[in-house]
């Protein structure tokens, strides 16, 4: 349910013109990603991968609206039967990526994730099918690793929680965003606060150990008390985790059609009301763990945080998921208008088996990006990273390969323990709020060419 939007030109100086230049949830963006002319069998390409510890990430592209603010790869009203049909195409391609990772050294997966998209828009006997999927097909222990699901309110029904619960659902994931009606409204996700609480109560009633709700900071109308309201009413709920998401407006998207993203009024709002949630969670018994995300600090670990980008190799199953290999990132094509997104789920669900024993878009990762990738992942964790660790993966320091860019977010006063030498690259806490900026000045000029080329569809 999370959002992500391509980023802006940077601009010149030492200071970039907005905090809010894209979440880098994901690096190289999908945006990114060409059509692989040769189309590479996935069994060349897993050849010679770990399988030992590998993230499992299936994708269900269905809503039962399109919010404002949401660019992802999902469509809303499904006709009878599409959700049916996509699930046996998941099954088709669930038995040929299994089968081109190989029998004799089967993956093992230390992860596994439903994500949207709105999983829990499946009935309950649907998302039974969607965990045999995961566990016979691909061989997933869902019981015995972390198991995250993405749910909105409407569809967080008893009998769908708890065909999750008993399948092994550690951590359910309510994108609620306001507990203000009005503002719901603003954001073009209408609902009811009254609906929200009684979602909430069936969730914590399933007994899933870990509660995370999304809020959106920075919509029309919302002011420093209708957004402390609503982390109080989040609050209420002891989630042990929340997610923070700067609001943001993003081409081909509802907002997107009325209203412009460069307001330097609106990027003050956010910056003051991401500081006030920041600082309400942490004098509450919360830790902050990025930017976004804040985990109540008894809550039972979880894995890597924002579990899906973190890891080499994933697999992720439906037409709208990423996988990964150390040298190749992949999916099928990627769309935000609605017309195109139907005619790529069509063409998913007609596929036969034999379609999907092979990459077809994608992006080469080479050493470059690897160590970008790594530098973007863990700065901008509020723990950063061990240099050393750095060293050992690739053979030299991230000051030998990003001096440059290292040096200018120390003179911003956004690194931590002395700056660029320090043994353990941290950002303090006005670098984290930068994390938007940040991101994006360190990809490289291939990448953002490669994303300013890209037609939007
Ligand atoms: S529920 Fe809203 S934010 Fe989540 S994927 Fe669907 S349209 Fe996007």
């Amino acid at each position: 349910m999370t959002t992500a939007t391509s980023p802006r030109p940077r601009t010149a100086g030492t200071h970039p013109a907005s905090p809010y230049q894209s979440y880098v949830y994901a690096y190289p963006h999908k945006t990114a990603y060409r059509r692989l002319p040769e189309r590479p069998l996935l069994r060349d390409l897993w050849a010679g991968e770990p399988k030992d510890a590998l993230s499992l990430y299936l994708h269900i592209p269905f809503c039962e609206v399109r919010c404002g603010f949401c660019n992802l790869f999902t469509r809303i009203g499904a006709p009878d039967g599409l959700t049916g049909a996509y699930l046996d195409a998941l099954d088709r391609q669930a038995d040929a990526v299994r089968e081109a990772l190989g029998e004799q050294d089967g993956p093992r997966f230390a992860t596994a994730a439903f994500g949207g998209g709105t999983p829990t828009f499946l009935t309950a006997a649907e998302l039974e099918r969607l965990c045999d999927i995961a566990e016979h097909r691909m061989g997933a222990d869902l019981r015995a690793v972390p198991l995250s699901v993405e749910a909105s309110p409407a569809t967080a029904t008893t009998d769908r929680l708890e065909v999750l619960a008993a399948r092994g659902t550690t951590r359910l994931s309510l994108g609620v965003q306001s507990f203000d009606d009005t503002e719901a409204r603003a954001a073009v996700r209408p609902q009811r606060r009254a609906d929200v609480e009684a979602a909430l109560g069936r969730v914590r009633e399933a007994r899933i150990p870990v509660l995370n709700i999304d809020l959106i900071y920075g919509i029309d109308g919302q002011t420093e008390r209708t957004w402390l309201r609503s982390l109080d009413a989040a609050l209420a709920w002891h989630p042990e985790e929340l997610y923070l998401y700067p609001l943001y407006i993003r081409p081909l998207t509802g907002l997107g059609r009325r209203a412009p993203d460069t307001d330097p009024a609106w990027d003050e709002q956010r910056l003051r009301l991401y500081r006030l949630g920041r600082d309400h969670l942490l004098a509450r018994g919360y830790t902050q763990r990025s930017m976004r995300m804040f985990r109540r600090a008894d809550a039972p670990p979880q894995g890597a945080d924002d579990y899906a980008c973190q890891t080499d190799g994933m697999i992720g199953l439906g037409c709208g998921a990423r996988s990964y290999t150390a040298g190749l990132h992949y999916s099928f094509d990627y769309a935000v208008g609605m017309h195109e997104i139907r005619g790529i789920i069509d063409d998913y669900v007609s596929r036969p088996a034999a379609d999907f024993a092979r990459a077809e878009y994608g992006r080469t990762v080479d050493t470059d990006e690897a160590r970008r990738r790594h530098l973007i992942q863990s700065l901008l964790q509020a723990d950063g990273f061990d240099t050393a660790d750095y060293r050992t993966r690739f053979g030299s320091t991230p000051q030998d390969d990003f001096g440059t860019e290292l040096s200018r977010f120390a003179e911003r006063g956004w690194l931590a323990d002395g700056g660029t030498r320090a043994p353990r690259l941290r950002l303090t806490p006005e670098g984290l709020a930068h994390s938007d900026a940040i991101g994006p000045e360190l990809f490289s000029p291939a990448v953002r060419a490669a994303m300013a080329a890209y037609e939007r569809k």
